[in-house]
């Protein structure tokens, strides 16, 4: 299987700008920003979705995403922040290591909320696809 980027990248073999490190996580810059300060937060071991790694690594990848934000906070004093990542190629996942992307947000900056990703809730009824999870 051929190494995803960002493998190379927690790896130190390809540079990036880095706003926050541990033992586990890398936060770096995202090359292509959609606002100031759009971070990408990976952890250091291999895997594609959430799926692919224990809980431990979770955890730790969730803390790092604090951190990292409570970094983003501290230089950039944002108004809010966009949080989340893009699972598989339905969801737009490009890269094929787990990332989550955090998107400062500033009032009046033009941008929507996680609620303008899809606007297509199909036939059911909320309560019809509240029955499909009833065992
Ligand atoms: P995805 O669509 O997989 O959730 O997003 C991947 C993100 O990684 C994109 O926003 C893209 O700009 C960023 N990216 C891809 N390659 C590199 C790279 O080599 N360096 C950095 N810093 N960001 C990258």
């Amino acid at each position: 299987m051929v190494e995803s980027i960002f493998l190379k990248i927690a790896r130190k073999e390809i540079p990036v700008h880095i706003i926050y490190e541990d033992e586990n996580c890398l936060s770096f810059l995202d090359v292509k920003p959609h606002v100031k300060g759009h971070t990408l937060v990976i952890p250091k071991k291999e895997g594609v979705t959430i799926f692919d790694f224990e809980e431990e690594t979770l955890k730790n990848l969730m803390i790092a995403v604090r951190n990292t934000m409570a970094k983003l906070q501290e230089v950039l004093s944002p108004d809010g922040f966009n949080v989340g990542w893009n699972h598989n190629t339905a969801g737009g996942q490009v890269v094929p290591h787990l990332h989550v992307h955090i998107m400062p947000r500033w009032q009046g900056d033009g941008g929507g909320s996680m609620h303008s990703i899809v606007s297509n809730p199909g036939e059911l009824s909320v309560d019809e696809v509240a029955e499909l999870f009833k065992i």
